[in-house]
């Protein structure tokens, strides 16, 4: 952590030693991501009104954080902020990364035509389950620049899509499995969560 403001503090430092901080200052930072049964995974976030350099900002953190998960899609709430904001990156292990940003996404066109897949959340980790989707979207966006975007989504981009859109929407991917294994999950992470907060803390 360091502040950019107190960069401008060190006038009797070498530039060279300034231009370092400048840049800690402007470095990537991971997020902690939000799991359930945390409220704010059901709240519904924000559109945007502009895309900026502190936006731009967050998004480099959402990306860093989405890696470092590793995932290959994470939504603005997931980092607790309930803004209209989402990174993809589909790139495999052994390919370099393609972050894909996504700002005030809607989805204005969904093919009858289905897909299934096995879907998993950086917020419910570790737990998987069949979801059956629309196979096909058209989605429009503001990419990072802020300029206005369309896409036709299929495949794995389909449906990452679509899971993340419905994270702004308070929406997860265990809505669409039946009740009662919706139900275990979500006791299983409720009990988790409760034997953190009073289980033996560490000193
Ligand atoms: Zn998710």
């Amino acid at each position: 952590m360091f502040d950019r403001a107190a960069a401008r503090d060190y006038q009797s430092h070498s530039k060279l030693e300034i231009a370092e901080r400048e840049d800690e200052a402007n470095a990537m930072a991971l997020r902690p991501i939000i799991i359930l049964p945390d409220p704010k995974l059901r709240l519904i976030s924000a559109p945007l009104g502009q895309v900026d350099d502190a936006l731009r900002k967050l998004l480099d953190d959402m990306v860093e954080t989405m890696h470092d998960a590793p995932g290959i899609g994470l939504a603005g709430i997931q980092i607790a902020e309930a803004i209209r904001v989402l990174v993809i990156d589909l790139a495999k292990k052994d390919e370099p990364p393609a972050p894909q940003f996504f700002v005030n996404p809607e989805i204005v066109w969904s093919s009858d035509e289905r897909a299934v897949y096995e879907e998993g959340c950086l917020s419910i980790p570790e737990y998987y389950e069949e979801v059956e989707r629309p196979a096909k979207v058209r989605a429009r966006f503001l990419d990072r620049e802020g300029k206005q975007r369309e896409i036709l989504a299929e495949g794995l981009l389909s449906t990452a899509l679509q899971h993340e859109i419905d994270h702004l929407d308070g929406v997860l991917f265990i809505d669409y499995i039946s009740k009662l294994k919706r139900d275990r999950v979500v006791k299983k992470f409720a009990k988790m969560a409760k034997r953190a907060a009073d289980g033996p803390r560490p000193l």
